[in-house]
């Protein structure tokens, strides 16, 4: 087994690689902008000693929307299934995932679900803690722990990039205030949402991440619970339904496996009761999703025979 990833994986890295040319690092948040385009790195956890792993795997990378997973399974363990979806909804927009418009096109105005920047920043909102440090805190402990890495930490020069340029987030915020979705300062909002989404990881933790979400939210070394099982599998769900973006449809019919992206070019997934999966490609393509990264997972659910379908 740990021959046979070693050597699909070099294999599967070197076919994705020349998708990166045809894709585009995202710019919007310009500290984001300095990544390499032609990076792609994977790696793959199965509960054993060793992550296999190949490409640029050692880079460091923001989670960006890959948080969003993190911080709604956090606000559910906060206040539970009732409280939280009164506040965000749970079916799929097909719109980009930093879209406005459907948050005026119903009533109550509260965002469609949480892994659009509306929903996330709703349930962001929701994460209990004294000030933004100790929130902060909290997501950094939650990460550390579902990857086993205790020297994670948040990049603060993309954290200050994303506050200073995110008037689109902050329009969605005010708005949400406007409609009472959300209470309280916007820029304190602002503040907690840009550093949550500017923690930093590499692709071995993300696919540690992926096990933990895929094992029922247990701690791979211990077997202790880290996400209670019910919040595990509705996030997982999300990942299938909403975890792509506008792409999710088609994602689920060419790979099938629960995942989340982030505009760095991150992806986590995570096969139910099986593997949990890495990806790093910065290169996007158009709906904002790692153009090699979800060649490279096409290959790797069609080889292991990873659908869930
Ligand atoms: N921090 C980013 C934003 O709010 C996250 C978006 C993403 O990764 N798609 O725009």
């Amino acid at each position: 087994m740990v021959c046979r990833y070693e050597q699909d994986l070099k294999v599967m890295i070197e076919k994705v690689k020349k998708y990166t040319a045809s894709g585009k690092v995202a710019d919007y948040i310009p500290a984001l902008a300095t990544a390499n385009q032609s990076d792609v790195a994977v790696a793959i956890f199965d509960g054993s000693a060793t992550c296999f792993s190949e490409g640029e795997h050692h880079k460091l990378f923001t989670l960006q929307s890959i948080s969003k997973v993190l911080t709604l399974a956090l606000a559910l363990m906060d206040h539970g299934e009732e409280y939280v979806f009164e506040k965000v909804g749970m079916e799929p927009t097909g719109d980009p995932f930093n879209s406005i418009a459907k948050l005026e096109s119903h009533v109550p105005s509260k965002p469609l679900n949480p892994m659009i920047n509306a929903g996330a920043l709703a349930v962001s909102s929701l994460i209990k803690g004294e000030s933004n440090e100790e929130k902060l805190n909290r997501v950094v402990h939650f990460v550390r722990e579902l990857s086993g890495n205790n020297n994670i930490s948040y990049n603060k020069g993309v954290a200050k990039s994303e506050f200073e340029t995110a008037d689109l987030n902050r329009s969605l915020a005010y708005f949400m205030k406007q409609h009472h979705v959300i209470t309280g300062d916007v820029d304190e909002l602002l503040d907690f949402y840009t550093k949550q989404c500017a923690i930093e990881v590499d692709c071995e933790d993300l696919a540690k991440i992926g096990y933990a979400l895929a094992h029922h939210g247990e701690h791979p070394d211990n077997s202790y619970s880290i996400i209670p099982t019910e919040i595990a599998r509705l996030v997982k769900t999300f990942m299938v339904t909403c975890g792509m973006y506008n792409a999710s449809g088609e994602f689920a019919i060419r790979v099938g496996i629960p995942a989340k992206s982030g505009v760095s070019g991150g992806i986590v997934g995570a096969v139910p009761g099986g593997i949990g999966i890495g990806i790093y490609g910065p290169a996007l393509d158009e709906k904002g999703n790692s153009i090699a990264g979800m060649k490279l997972l096409e290959l790797l659910s069609s080889q292991y025979h990873l659908s869930i379908f």
